[in-house]
């Protein structure tokens, strides 16, 4: 091992992924000297920024949602648009390798970004000392000593293992596995029919694995809306996802090329064997080796990163954001926090909206939804109006033969103000953007009806939903 000099920097950022690397370019943008830091490894052994998302979260998964979605639609659909295919076929080396190209891109982009914006990017592990020194481990154990004015930690989370699934990663396969396979399981099943669980067992699905996904909750996306999430099963239901609510696996054993995995139901124990398991049960904070001794960065109870709404640690001068610390898992949240932080490092104004964060499901049909469900709203006792709109009577929806899905748009019945919009329907994790500007508008039930919607589109349904909140849709029966 070899000791390096000591550099400073005035903002060190440990973690390169999308809460990590924005943080590292808007300081930069902030006439600030930065590093970031970054230990992620791909199967292959190479080395790549963009952290869970860009390599094996959102970019991969929604790479191979739109390959199968693309398969699945020429396979059940294009007949009714007079589009015969004799010999349709998925070849899974060209889909994985797309999916790779794009991988790649991105995140090669961000090595481009650092450069032109002048960070200064280290690839190892990062460890933070007492002082906001920061060590950082290259992988041929080479160190160096930053001094950092401020730390940034963004190390993200990982997969939750269960100890009655152990990962092989061969059979039973956390989610980067499951979007690694390169052939169709005949069978397949999923532990957790949550929205990662609901993604990847589309993509196998679509491409003719007999899918069945165990949950243990009763309760079908309790974070959705209840309504969506009724229609959404529905759908789901239909494509032949077989979703068992209420199965609570004890079990899952490897002979030979199956997996028997045992679980628990109403009916008692049960069993069931499949090709490949996912075991897709939620992920948890990732803080292993991060703190030397004498460096007590306050965890919560479910090892998180605890901070404030500026995403301020119990320690001077450190920051946190992203998956290691409260709120939703999403990306895009990451995103805010750390150019927020970045933005408060430089003594500019920063904050994030918490209440106009947007969730979206990318399934086919997709499901989005920003603000509050109705049972939320009931439950603050709230008077409120809803509006629904369905598809099936939007034009657009219709000539893409898209017309599965509502808009509902939930508002306060004295002020009119928005209080939340849930849509399942084809696109709805862009259609949900409208609503997140409305909500960050502060905008009201009416604004959203005099707002003009092009025709013929997809948003005309969110019009057309909050038209209906007061009973004035023009396109359905009101009541
Ligand atoms: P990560 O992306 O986990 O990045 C953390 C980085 O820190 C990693 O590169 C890691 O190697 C590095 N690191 C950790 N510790 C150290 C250390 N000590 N030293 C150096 N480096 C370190 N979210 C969405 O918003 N939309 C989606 O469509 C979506 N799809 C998903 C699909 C899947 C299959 C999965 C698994 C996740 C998906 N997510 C999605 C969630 C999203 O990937 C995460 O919310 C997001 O990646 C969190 O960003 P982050 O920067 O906080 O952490």
């Amino acid at each position: 091992m070899k000791k390096m000099d000591k550099k400073v920097f005035d903002v060190v950022v440990v973690g390169g992924g999308p809460a990590g690397y924005p943080a590292a370019i808007r300081a930069a943008q902030n006439g600030l000297s930065v590093a970031c830091i970054d230990e992620w490894k791909n199967r292959d052994g190479s080395s790549a920024f963009g952290g869970t998302c860009l390599n094996a979260g959102c970019i991969p998964s929604k790479a191979l949602l739109e390959s199968t979605e693309l398969y699945y639609r020429a396979a059940s659909e294009f007949k009714v648009h007079g589009i015969g295919i004799s010999d349709l076929a998925i070849d899974i080396d060209t889909m994985q390798s797309r999916k790779k190209k794009i991988v790649k891109q991105l995140t090669g982009g961000i090595e481009a970004l650092f450069k032109s914006n002048g960070v200064t990017p280290f690839k190892g592990h990062g460890r933070l000392l007492p002082e906001n020194h920061v060590e950082v481990t290259s992988a041929d154990g080479q160190i160096s000593v930053l001094i950092a004015k401020n730390v940034i930690i963004a190390t993200g989370s990982i997969p939750i293992e269960l100890p009655i699934a152990r990962f092989d990663n061969q059979l039973i396969v956390d989610s980067w596995g499951a979007l690694e396979f390169d052939s169709v399981p005949k069978t397949l099943g999923v532990i957790g029919a949550g929205v990662i669980g609901l993604e990847l067992g589309s993509v196998w699905q679509r491409l003719g694995a007999r899918v069945v996904m165990l949950e243990a909750l009763d309760e079908f996306l309790p974070m959705v809306d209840g309504q969506i999430a009724k229609e959404a099963r529905r759908f789901f239901k239909r494509q032949g996802l077989d979703i068992r609510l209420g199965s609570k696996v004890s079990g899952a054993k490897i002979n030979g090329d199956a997996v028997t995995v045992t679980y628990e139901d109403v009916n008692g124990s049960n069993s069931l064997e499949v090709d490949k398991l996912i075991v897709c049960v939620g992920r948890k904070p990732f803080t292993n080796e991060l703190f030397a001794p004498g460096v007590n960065v306050a965890l919560d109870d479910k090892g998180f990163v605890e901070v404030d709404e500026h995403c301020s640690t119990s320690l001077p001068q450190v920051w946190a954001v992203g998956d290691v610390v409260r709120g939703p898992m999403l990306a895009h949240k990451g995103t805010e926090e750390g150019v927020m932080v970045a933005d408060l490092i430089a003594g500019k104004v920063g904050e994030v909206n918490y209440d106009a964060i947007p969730s979206v499901i990318y399934t086919a049909p997709e499901i989005s939804w920003v603000g509050k469900t109705e049972s939320e709203v009931k439950e603050t006792g709230r008077p409120y109006k809803v509006g629904t709109f369905s598809f099936s009577a939007n034009g657009r929806a219709k000539g893409m033969e898209q017309t599965e899905g509502l808009v509902k748009l939930i508002t306060d019945k004295s002020d009119d103000e928005l209080l939340g919009v849930h849509i399942v329907g084809a696109m709805a994790g862009e259609l949900i953007a409208e609503a997140v500007l409305a909500i960050e508008f502060s905008a009201s039930g009416e604004d959203l009806q005099r707002i003009c919607h092009a025709h013929p589109t997809l948003t005309e349904a969110i019009h057309e939903a909050a038209l209906a909140a007061d009973g004035r849709a023009i396109h359905a029966i009101n009541r």
